[in-house]
Parts: structure tokens; C-alpha cells; sequence
């Protein structure tokens, strides 16, 4: 049986995340499951001897990292990278591929969505571009005919193949190998309990948010008695604790009713956080989430001025938002506002007001990212129209802010950094905010990820002032 080896690089300067298509330096010290990792772990189970190798979530330095990849001898890598941190990757799994030419590597990440990407890095033999999909069962059986959503190398020619991106019929999954990923310290600062696990009920996004990948992968949904059979399967493990990785639960209402009655018939008793829209959530939808044990939800809020809102998150108003937090409030599920800073055309003071809406809007975490023209969406290519020199694979960009960051060409990168470190202290460092989330404290779990996230900030803040103080 051919071995393949599921790889997370390692790390050098930040923890990076690599995970559904998305990638950015951690500001605190949180690895969560890479979904892609997960769900391929059950659909090449059968056919492969599959292991996991989790270099950022075990620390380990390249050289380990380098030593237990000839351990385990693997015929197959398939590695994640993404726009964040490409160039250490890249150069690490050059080093891999040198080392045993036989060796078939094979890349997931948003990164490679841009063709230019396989073409010009020859040791790369393929990439995925949906890993809920079995195109690389076919691809790695040689029916090359069958395969979808990859890009490939047979011989010296790249293959591009087409990319589904809508599907009337509902998907299903083998059930991802959890236990694999048990191993691993993974932790997430919303959960709960622990071990936490994640899991998938759709993929893609049907919302049209302009600055935002997930829509160009399209939308399908997943069987919901597949995703039980799953569930199932975790509760057998002992798990109690679920992210949703689903980037807009609630987006199907019907579904999610569904979803959500059902796991308070099973009794399985799950908490969970999950992403959603505020103009999903009403009443009746949220109430029957949090009987199920929904206590977290995390809103895309973006911005606090109503024009942008209006551009870039069509359907979103802050009246809509106001309404869903107040609601999650009432209802005692925790909000985690996400903010998009320095948007195309804003400038430092609307930038500001985002940050003070924030700290008014009641939600009680707050995520402030940078936007970063991400590869395939309207404003990437928006950005290199105006940017004709530049070329985004020239360069790493992060949308936490810590490395490279301000695709927005008003707000400078080094006021960019200014306005996010100024963000995250005035949102998190105010006076009664500590206090607040002590009194929200509800296990020694919670206690740990309180404590962690609060050293974590404070270390990304203290490192983050080091490095623009000039020497
Ligand atoms: S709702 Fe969220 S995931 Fe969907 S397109 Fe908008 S920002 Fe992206």
C-alpha cells in the first residue's frame, strides 16, 4: 500500500495558519485543524497508508521536520501553503523534493489558484482545488481523464483541468480520520471544552462579499446524514466540542433548523461555534442553535461605514448587524466581530470609526484583519489593474498583519500597522473588558484559553511594537 503523508510545513517566524484556503500568522499561540487536512485524511484512507504530520502544531524546526518526513518515507506529500507564507514553504518542500526526486508532492492552498504557480515551480507535481472532492483519488489512479479541480503535471506538460463550482447535488465524504488528529495540541480560542474537533457541512460561500475567496470556490452542501454519521463517529471518541467550519452556517435556514433539531435528538451534547451572517440569524434560527449548543458565533462585521458595506458585503447593513448581535446577546451566545481594515479606497479616519464601532457594538471578541487582495476575487484583479508593475506571487501577503500587509494603497503599511495594533488594544486592553470575560468563565477549558489568548495578545502587541520601533 502506497504511504501518504499529510503535511503541515513548519513555521519560522509566526505560527502560520494554513487551512481551507485561507493563511495568516497567528497573533496568539492557536493552531487550529487544517479542514483540508481532515476531510482528504478520510477520503484516501482506503487506498493509502495516510499519516499526518502537523509541523507548526508540534513546533517542530525544519531540520525535525525534514528527519520524520524520511522516517515515515512517504510516496505521496500532500502539503498546505497560501499567501502568507509560500516562500519558507516553498523553499522547505524544494528541499523534500531534492531529496527524493520520486517523490510525488502535490499542494493545497490559495496560492495555487494562480496557474502561474505550478508552472513555474517544477517540483510541485499537482494542486487540489477542492479537497471535499475525489479528484485526487482519480489523479493519483492515473485517470487523468476522470480529474477535476487539480492542476497537474503529466510529463512536462501542465494540466489545467476545469473547476466545478456549483452542484445541485448534495456531496458526501468519507468520515475524516479524527483520531489522527486527537494526537495533535490543537486549540482554538472559542472553544469551550477540549479536545475540540472541526468539522464541515458545506463548502464554499454563496454570498458575493467582494474581497473574499471563498465565494469563487463556489457553494455545494453536504448530505446532513453524512455529516451525523460523522458526528457519530466523534462522539465515539469522546469529543464534545465542535468548530463548524462552514464559512455561513445558517446561509440554507431550513438546513440549519434541521441541523440543529436533530442534535438535540440525538443528544449528543456538543457545543460548538460556527460562522455565520448577521442578516441569517433571526430568532427562531438562533434560538434552536443555542438549544443545541451553539455558544459562539462568529459575524463577519467588516467595517463601520455604511457605503463600503454596502460594496463590498452586498445585503449587509450595521442595522442588520445591531440586530444580530443584540439578538446573540439576548439569547447569551458569544459574538466574535471580524473587522476587514483599510478596505480599497478607505482612509485612517473611517479606519478608526471601524475600531470604535467595534468596542460600542457590543460584540465580545473582536478579530481585526487587514485586507489583502486575495487571489481570484474581483478586487485581486481590481489591485493589479492599478498596480500593473506589481505581482502578487512576488511577495507574501498576510491578512492578520504580520508580515507583509495594506493592499489598499491610501493607508501606508507602516500606518496599517499602526491603526491594527491600535485596534486590538483599545479593543481588548479597556478597562471592565477582562472582568466581563471572567464572569463569562464556565470551565477550567475556558479558564486555559482565557489566560492563553490574554498572554498570547499581549506578547503579539509587545513584539509588534518592537519591530516598528525604529532601531
Ligand atoms: S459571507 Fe463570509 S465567507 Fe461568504 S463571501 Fe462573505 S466574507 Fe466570504
Amino acid at each position: 500500500m502506497k504511504k501518504i503523508l499529510l503535511l503541515n510545513p513548519p513555521s519560522r517566524a509566526f505560527n502560520f495558519s494554513r487551512d481551507y484556503f485561507c493563511s495568516k500568522a497567528l497573533k496568539t499561540h492557536y493552531v487550529e485543524h487544517p479542514i483540508d487536512l481532515l476531510v482528504l485524511s478520510g477520503i484516501l484512507t482506503r487506498q493509502f497508508r495516510v499519516d499526518i504530520l502537523d509541523a507548526t502544531v508540534l513546533n517542530l524546526s525544519s531540520h525535525d521536520c525534514f528527519r520524520r518526513i524520511k522516517d515515515f518515507s512517504p510516496d505521496i506529500i500532500i502539503f498546505l501553503s497560501g499567501s502568507a507564507s509560500w516562500i519558507d514553504d516553498f523553499n522547505f518542500m524544494k528541499q523534500v523534493k531534492e531529496a527524493n526526486q520520486v517523490l510525488k508532492i502535490i499542494g493545497i492552498g490559495d496560492i495555487f489558484f494562480n496557474r502561474d504557480v505550478i508552472v513555474n515551480h517544477k517540483w510541485i507535481d499537482a494542486v487540489l482545488l477542492d479537497f471535499t472532492s475525489r479528484d485526487i483519488l482519480h489523479y493519483l489512479e492515473g485517470r487523468y481523464d476522470a480529474v477535476k479541480n487539480m492542476f497537474f503535471r503529466n510529463h512536462e506538460v501542465v494540466i489545467f483541468t476545469e473547476i466545478a463550482q456549483y452542484h445541485k447535488e448534495e456531496f458526501e465524504i468519507p468520515v475524516p480520520r479524527h483520531e489522527l488528529f486527537l494526537r495533535g495540541n490543537y486549540t482554538f480560542p472559542f472553544a469551550r471544552r477540549l479536545p475540540f474537533t472541526t468539522i464541515l457541512t458545506d463548502y464554499g460561500c454563496a454570498s458575493r462579499c467582494l474581497f473574499c475567496l471563498y465565494n469563487t470556490l463556489g457553494f455545494k452542501l453536504r448530505k446532513l446524514e453524512n455529516v451525523f454519521e460523522e458526528l457519530e463517529h466523534i462522539h465515539s471518541l469522546g469529543v464534545r466540542e465542535l468548530f463548524i467550519k462552514d464559512q455561513s452556517f445558517g446561509h440554507d435556514r431550513a438546513r440549519a433548523l434541521r441541523f440543529s433539531r436533530e442534535l438535540v435528538k440525538r443528544d449528543w451534547r456538543f457545543s460548538w461555534t460556527a460562522f455565520s451572517r448577521a442578516d441569517s440569524i433571526d430568532l427562531e434560527l438562533a434560538s434552536n442553535m443555542k438549544e443545541a449548543g451553539c455558544h459562539t458565533l462568529i459575524l463577519g462585521v467588516e467595517t463601520a461605514n455604511e457605503g463600503l458595506l454596502r460594496k463590498f458585503k452586498p445585503g449587509l447593513t450595521l442595522e442588520k448587524i445591531d440586530n444580530a448581535l443584540k439578538l446573540c446577546k439576548k439569547l447569551k451566545i458569544r459574538t466574535v466581530g471580524t473587522f476587514c481594515l483599510g478596505l480599497p479606497s478607505e482612509t485612517k479616519e473611517s479606519v478608526l470609526n471601524t475600531i470604535d464601532y467595534a468596542i460600542k457594538s457590543g460584540c465580545d471578541f473582536a478579530s481585526f484583519n487587514v485586507f489583502v487582495p486575495k487571489t481570484g476575487t474581483v478586487l485581486e484583479k481590481e489591485f493589479l489593474r492599478h498596480n500593473v508593475d506589481k505581482k502578487l506571487i512576488d511577495r507574501e501577503w498576510d491578512q492578520s498583519g504580520m508580515s507583509s500587509i495594506s493592499g489598499n494603497g491610501i493607508i501606508s503599511e507602516g500606518e496599517m500597522a499602526d491603526l491594527l495594533s491600535l485596534a486590538v488594544w483599545k479593543f481588548y486592553f479597556r478597562l471592565g473588558y477582562a472582568f466581563n470575560r471572567v464572569l463569562d468563565l464556565t470551565s477550567v477549558a475556558d479558564l486555559r484559553m482565557f489566560l492563553r489568548s490574554g498572554v498570547g495578545l499581549f506578547r503579539s502587541m509587545m513584539s509588534r511594537k518592537r519591530s516598528l520601533t525604529p532601531e
